[in-house]
Parts: structure tokens; C-alpha cells; sequence
């Protein structure tokens, strides 16, 4: 959640995150809905071991991407494990931030809406172990006033333009038509389904005044002409374009599929190979292997010492770790990076295979060869479809 207000509401899988519900798309909760807001809210500071994701050439396509070198590190989602006390009231209070979206809410039992920031609504998440049970509810509800008070449901409409933005419905303005409301600045209104099968027939209605009009007048080619033009709201960051969007909103419905498009990269990540293992239990133990006169005592080595032993699980097509050949290794900063030697066989230490097969050069300009261990390379895998996937709406 925003603001001051840090504890979990929900939970969402990391594929869900990057694939159908990242940052600015809508993800929808047991009983509310939620925006998943801009990175620049994202908080790793209270998880005490966390890393961040050393992919050199994934990072740079991220750059290539922007257009900027703004991007310095590729994080996790924040998460802290915590099911039990002391840690859960801890971990409760870190992962993705949220905000509650859309603003509006429906009483399920009375069908008055209103925004949350009314004070009409309430809201309750007292179980640290059942964040699924967080809920809005109408607490002077006129038509449950014993019991469990009603349950608060997000209003279902939201706007969208095509450069990105996305906005609440503006109800009020829409059932005025766009003028005051007797009854005063902030007019209480109700949103009733009406029912039937062709397209949404849902009525917003003014409890203060008799204003009232059907939401099938902000849909389709009629919605073009009863929309005011788009604000320009960027709702994940919470800022508005500074010079406005041209733009003509369209109404979508919570949960429609168009309302965000993911954009992924992808890089190869190689693993190290034997050789890589071979070579660092060289190095380790290269105190006792150079003690030996000569390499045919290696076998006499490896039976008796158990430093040498070691080697043995480490499974080679040459049966003869070379020192030469772990120390002219190049030294590469990533973890991923795998080492670009290809292991001589026995009595021909001294020579590199050759490579059969020319360079190419992968799109982020490095070198790759057909031998392997190739070097991971970077593509993009899919393209935005639609230019709102660039904030998620
Ligand atoms: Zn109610
Ligand atoms: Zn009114
Ligand atoms: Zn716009």
C-alpha cells in the first residue's frame, strides 16, 4: 500500500509480477483491487540479505531499451519470509507497493459510491497471517446495520488513453453532466446494475438531486462525445503529465485483458562448466599439486592425499588439471559469464580446439563463436503491442 500504510494485502507469484501484473498494471485481490506502483516506491532497505541480479547483458538491453543509462541494477521484488512471530509483523510490512485502484468503491449491500478518500468506507487488515482478508466496508450502511458490516467492492470502470495513462471514472461530473449538483460540491451517489445481456447496464444515479444516466453513454462512440479529455494521470506514480494529454479516454472495465501489455527481455544465462569447476579446485589446492615432480605422480596424489581427492569428483575429458591454463583464465565480473576455454585432451594441453564455425555478433555486440560454451546473448522476446504498456494501463 502507499503512503504511510505498509502491510500486506495480498500475494502474487514473481511470473504473475513480470508477465501479467507488473508495474502499473491492476491486480486484483480477494475483495478490492490494486495498482502495482513505479519502481521509485519499490523498498529493499528492510530485507537484510538481499542481492541484486548481476545480468550485465540483460541490464543493457534494459538501457537500449530506455534509451537512457538512468538504470543502474536489476532488483527482485522485494520479499522477506515471515509466518510466524517475531518475523511475520516484520516481513508484513515489505513487498510490492500498492495503491488501492480504482479510488472508487461500491457498497455491495447498498450500492452507494463514493471514493475512498470520502471517509464513507472503511477499512480493516487486522490478520498478519491473512492479508487475503483485508476488505473495504460500509460501516453506516443503511441496509445492514447489525452484523458483519457490507462489504466495499472497487467501482468496476476505469479510463484509459492510448499514451498511457489511466484514470478513475469521473461519476460525479459524468451524471451532472458535467455541471454542480444541488445538493452540494461532494453529491452522493449510487451505481445500480440494472441487468440484461446486451453490453454493461449499470445506472449511476445522484442521491442528492434526481441526475441520473446509464454508463452505456460513456462507452463506444457516444463515450467520445460525453468524456471530458484525459488528464493525463499517471496513477502508478501518482503524477500527472505536466503539459496534459491530447488524447481521448476510453472507458475499460477492471480486469480487462487490453488494459496492460507486458514488455520482456530476455538474456541466455550459461552456467559454469566443469572446466570453470575443474579450474577453481586447482587453484584451491594448488599448494599440494605443486609439490608433485611430475604429472605421472598425479595418480599416486590423488590416493593419498586428501586434498587431492577432491579432484576426482570433478569429471574432465582430459584427467589432468592444467595450473597454466586456471591461472590465464580471464577473470569475468558476472556470475553467469561462463569461461571461454575449451579443455584440451591428455597430450594436447598446449593447443585450443578451433572454432568450425565463424563469429556472429549478438545484438548487444558481443562476439559469440560456435564453440561452446557460447556466450549468453541478449534478445528481445516481445514487443509492446500497444504504447500503453509503457506505464501498464
Ligand atoms: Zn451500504
Ligand atoms: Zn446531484
Ligand atoms: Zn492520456
Amino acid at each position: 500500500m502507499s503512503g504511510q500504510y505498509r502491510r500486506r494485502v495480498g500475494s502474487a507469484r514473481p511470473s504473475h509480477l513480470m508477465f501479467t501484473s507488473g508495474v502499473g498494471a491492476l491486480v486484483d485481490l480477494p475483495n478490492f483491487s490494486v495498482l502495482v506502483r513505479g519502481l521509485d516506491d519499490w523498498r529493499h532497505d528492510g530485507i537484510p540479505d538481499w542481492e541484486p541480479i548481476v545480468e550485465p547483458r540483460l541490464l543493457a538491453a534494459v538501457r537500449a531499451v530506455l534509451g537512457a543509462p538512468g538504470v543502474e541494477q536489476l532488483r527482485p521484488a522485494p520479499w522477506l519470509e515471515g509466518t510466524s512471530p517475531p518475523e511475520v509483523e516484520k516481513a508484513a510490512r515489505i513487498g510490492v507497493p500498492t495503491t488501492p485502484f480504482p479510488a472508487w468503491l461500491r457498497c455491495s449491500a447498498c450500492n452507494e459510491l463514493a471514493p475512498i478518500d470520502s471517509g464513507v468506507f472503511g477499512f480493516e487488515n487486522d490478520k498478519l497471517n491473512r492479508p487475503q482478508d483485508a476488505r473495504f466496508f460500509h460501516g453506516s450502511c443503511p441496509r445492514k446495520k447489525s452484523g458483519r458490516r457490507p462489504l466495499a467492492v472497487a467501482a468496476r470502470f476505469v479510463l484509459a488513453c492510448t499514451a498511457a495513462h489511466l484514470d478513475d471514472f469521473p461519476y460525479a461530473e459524468f451524471v451532472h453532466h458535467d455541471a454542480p449538483c444541488d445538493s452540494g460540491e461532494h453529491p452522493r451517489l449510487r451505481m445500480e446494475d440494472r441487468g440484461g445481456n446486451v453490453g454493461a447496464n449499470v445506472e449511476v444515479t445522484c442521491i442528492g438531486c434526481p441526475a441520473r444516466r446509464n454508463m452505456r453513454e460513456a462507452m463506444g462512440k457516444r463515450g467520445e462525445q460525453n468524456l471530458p479529455h484525459c488528464r493525463g494521470r499517471d496513477a502508478h506514480l501518482g503524477t500527472f503529465a505536466p503539459d496534459g494529454c491530447a488524447q481521448q479516454p476510453k472507458v475499460l472495465v477492471v480486469g480487462a485483458s487490453n488494459q496492460w501489455f507486458a514488455q520482456t527481455l530476455s538474456a541466455l544465462a550459461v552456467p559454469r562448466t566443469s572446466a570453470g569447476e575443474l579450474a577453481t579446485k586447482v587453484e584451491k589446492h594448488w599448494a599440494a599439486l605443486s609439490t608433485l615432480p611430475s604429472k605421472e605422480m598425479l595418480p599416486w596424489g590423488r590416493a593419498n592425499s586428501p586434498a587431492l581427492r577432491e579432484l576426482d569428483r570433478t569429471t574432465t575429458s582430459c584427467g589432468s588439471p592444467s595450473r597454466p591454463t586456471a591461472r590465464r583464465a580471464p577473470r569475468t565480473s558476472t556470475r553467469t559469464r561462463p569461461t571461454p576455454i575449451c579443455v584440451p585432451r591428455s597430450g594436447r594441453s598446449s593447443r585450443r580446439r578451433r572454432c568450425p564455425t565463424p563469429a556472429t555478433t549478438s545484438p548487444c555486440g558481443e562476439t559469440r563463436t560456435g564453440c561452446r560454451p557460447r556466450w549468453p546473448g541478449v534478445s528481445p522476446t516481445s514487443s509492446r503491442s500497444n504504447a500503453s504498456a509503457k506505464s501498464g494501463p
